[in-house]
């Protein structure tokens, strides 16, 4: 069988990986150059996007933000997985709250921008510690202003005088003081049935994700079951079939759902090796309808990404439960390179484990992880 993936960076080529043992061949779309790739070799293949699609048994996205005519064409050839409505309420975060709030899903408190003149009034409703985020085309903390007090609005509505508000509005969002940032990843198939990982803990750093562990130190079962029910009525408000990412903040215990991701996540990508299917392989089943693959971890996981940096000795795979995923890109700033997964019994060996790998790593570019090491040690002593 064959499936076409929208988008061709390293979620296409891991999908490509885990489809391979299943008999499952996967295309990917470049969706710049809007050739048809094999998202490995990243080797062109004489089709077109018209008769990849009538080829493949299913058609789905690596990244919500693939242009409307692509999710169009797919969508009318009834094989595309996750739905376009879907795919575009994660691309849109005016879509993405009407969706939450609809279904009374707790978020952060917010309210939209569409011209300058609503600022004011927006700060006197929710306050001066604010994030605005573009409603569209953001991520990894690109697109987004923070605010902390009244003075500096002026300097914000210069920024924002070079946008066009009324086509891309932004969305204001309180400032939430959560505990800690969570995830829920999780799949769902056409029958209706859900099968959810382990909720991840995910630290982050200047916007982008640098560690997740999973399951969630501390997580007691009332928090693990409200994380549950935002998922399931997420993904039956959106009709949903694939591997779903729900990112949540925690204060306490009380949850709120940051934002919603229709495709496999990087805060899930410990499941290669600490799940018994991993999301990749779990998103190849339902779009295609096989059979949903146990969730279940198999110890305790971190997943740490390598941003930006490619100075590092590969023999850290030495560590047992340790493994390296290179994505084979060309170095970039803040761009992600690839991940390391490290397997373990239990926390405390988990901290041991990430503390001998900062042997293998220049530190500068994993500032969380030896706290993170520590904490864990800590956790379990
Ligand atoms: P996002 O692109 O919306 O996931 O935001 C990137 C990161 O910014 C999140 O992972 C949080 O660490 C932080 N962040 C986003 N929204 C808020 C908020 N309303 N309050 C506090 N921190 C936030």
């Amino acid at each position: 069988m064959k499936i076409l993936v929208f988008g061709a960076g390293q979620l296409a080529q891991m999908m490509y990986l885990a489809a391979a043992p299943l008999g499952v061949v996967v295309y990917a779309v470049d969706v710049n150059s809007r050739e048809v790739i094999n998202p490995l070799s990243k080797v062109k293949l004489d089709m077109s996007i018209e008769y990849a699609i009538s080829d493949v048994h299913a058609v789905t996205a690596e990244f919500e933000h693939v242009p409307e005519d692509l999710l169009d064409l797919a969508e009318k050839s009834t094989k595309l997985y996750p739905n376009m409505a879907a795919i575009l309420t994660g691309a849109d975060r005016v879509r993405e709250k009407y969706v939450l709030d609809t279904h009374n899903v707790a978020n952060c408190p917010h309210a939209f921008v569409s011209d300058l003149s609503q600022l004011d009034e927006v700060l006197d409703t929710l306050g001066t510690r604010l994030i605005f985020k573009a409603s569209r085309d953001g991520y990894d903390g690109y697109g987004q202003w923070r605010l902390s007090k009244r003075e500096e609005l002026e300097q914000l509505k210069h920024a924002f005088a070079s946008l066009d508000l009324a086509s891309v509005p932004l969305v204001a969002e309180t400032m939430v003081a959560f505990d800690r940032e969570l995830s829920v990843v999780g799949a769902c198939n056409a029958s209706g049935q859900i099968a959810c990982y382990d909720v991840a803990e995910n630290l982050h750093y200047r916007g982008q994700l640098h560690v997740s562990v999973a399951p969630a130190t501390d997580l007691d079962e009332a928090t693990k079951r409200q994380a549950l029910q935002m998922f399931t009525t997420i993904a039956s408000a959106l009709n949903y079939i694939g591997v779903l990412a729900v990112e949540l903040f925690q204060t306490g215990g009380e949850l709120m759902v940051n934002e919603i991701a229709p495709r496999v996540h990087n805060s899930g990508h410990w499941t290669q090796h600490g799940a018994d299917t991993c999301q990749f392989e779990q998103h190849i089943r339902t779009v295609l309808g096989f059979p949903l693959g146990d969730t279940s971890s198999k110890g305790v996981t971190a997943m740490i990404n390598i941003i930006g940096c490619t100075s590092f000795s590969r023999d850290l795979i030495s560590i047992p439960g340790c493994h390296l995923h290179w994505y084979g890109k060309e170095l970039r700033e803040k761009r992600k390179m690839g991940h390391i997964n490290v397997v373990a019994a239990n926390y405390r060996d988990l901290g041991n484990k990430l503390l001998l790998l900062l042997e293998y790593l220049p530190e500068e570019y994993f500032p969380l992880l030896r706290t993170e090491a520590q904490r864990l040690i800590a956790f379990d002593a």
